[in-house]
């Protein structure tokens, strides 16, 4: 039996309410039949709404996969059921590295059908969902009056709602100094627009929590499948072996770095060519560095052997130099610098590779004590 079909509210048609789960409407619907996390478990307990689980376990098992999230519209209102269902999944598995991935794929699946979405939708998903005070600079016609370089903006947003999501993002662009504002009003090129509301939407998933207790036999089913799905998935993406003794020999900035990457994390621009500059320049091979960058999220295969083997065939295969400290401190990539860690050699070096250097000579013939810098070697920064 079909529940009460809904085909449109406030602007949005149904097909967009269910590609946004974040908007008000679709929210509002799918709480309209499950207002809390305990009626959900509920309702999902019944053998009519088996559609619902299952269609949550393969938006799940896709996020994994890095494939497609497929919207499914069976015109029938327990299809808002579904987002809720595989956040629920997510969350009773209970694994960063999954939820990440969910994060991801939908995040993407959003921009995706954003670049297709006229002004007005952008509009009003901007101001409902997110409270964001975003405007439209008006039909090209109407910015003729304006400087040449201003004329290709298609809205403009307050600084405060852009600087929620544009640190998430490396790239220069996206740094509030080399932006124009005026009057606390920034402009953003539509594409840029779209982009941080996708990247709110992945916040919000990371940033959510849901209070998960005993499931229902065909849930807990589905969560086993995909526990087991993830262990495979974890399996075969495990990063290179690298020594114990190589990563002792890391400086703090690489380890951090090493560290986030085979935890799953994406890494930004920046931080993944030192990463891969770095493991190159201490003898990984290309295959080996790929290893380390393959938990990510956002992983492409094609691409990141591209990258690394670009990284590694600079001047006649020397490969490129990975940045030094002053370079990696001006993007927020140094811990010590941060005074997040201390380790009493970045004093005594300019680049991680001279760390390294020093470090596993050390390791090697098995100097515990740090106290030779100061008499041997001259301070080249101090925190
Ligand atoms: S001082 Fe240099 S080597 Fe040490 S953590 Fe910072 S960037 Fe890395």
């Amino acid at each position: 039996m079909k529940t009460k079909v809904i085909t449109a509210s406030a602007g949005l048609t149904r097909l967009q309410m269910l590609r946004y789960p974040f908007s008000v409407e679709a929210r509002e619907l799918s709480q309209r039949q499950a207002r809390d996390v305990e009626t959900l478990v509920s309702l999902l307990e019944t053998s009519r709404n088996e559609y619902v689980v299952e269609e949550a376990e393969n938006r799940v098992i896709a996020a994994l996969d890095q494939s497609e999230i497929l919207t499914v519209n069976n015109n029938d209102d327990r299809d808002f059921l579904i987002y809720p269902t595989s956040r629920l999944i997510v969350e009773k598995i209970g694994d960063s590295r999954l939820k990440e991935y969910q994060a991801e794929a939908e995040s993407k699946a959003v921009n995706g059908h954003l670049e297709n979405e006229k002004d007005d939708i952008v509009l009003h998903l901007c101001k409902s969902a997110f409270s964001w005070q975003v405007e439209s600079t008006g039909k090209p016609v109407q910015r003729a009056s304006l400087p040449l370089w201003l004329r290709t903006f298609d809205f403009r947003m307050r600084f405060e709602d852009f600087l929620e999501i544009a640190p998430e993002f490396h790239q220069s662009p996206w740094k509030l100094v080399n932006r124009y504002l005026d009057a606390g009003w920034l402009p953003v090129q539509g594409l840029e627009l779209k982009r941080l509301m996708s990247g709110k939407f992945k916040q919000l998933i990371l940033m959510s929590s849901l209070e998960v207790r005993t499931l229902p036999a065909r849930i807990t089913e589905a969560v086993q499948r995909v526990e087991s799905e993830l262990r495979g998935k974890i399996k075969t993406t495990q990063p290179v072996k690298i020594t114990e003794s190589i990563v002792t020999a890391f400086p703090p900035c690489i380890r951090q770095m090493h560290e986030d990457s085979i935890r799953g994390k994406n890494l930004p621009h920046e931080a993944r060519f030192a990463l891969a500059a770095f493991l190159l320049k201490i003898g990984m091979s290309q295959q080996e560095v790929l290893g380390v960058f393959k938990s990510s999220p956002d992983f492409v295969s094609s691409l990141a052997e591209y990258q690394v083997r670009h990284i590694s065939s600079k001047s006649g295969g020397e490969g490129y130099t990975p940045p030094g400290c002053r370079k990696l401190q001006g993007n927020g990539l140094c811990p010590v610098y941060q005074g997040l860690e201390y380790d009493p050699l970045c004093e005594y070096v300019k680049h991680p590779l001279g760390f390294y250097k020093t470090r596993a000579w050390e390791i090697m013939k098995g100097i515990e004590n740090h106290s030779w810098y100061a008499s041997k070697r001259k301070k080249q920064q101090s925190f």
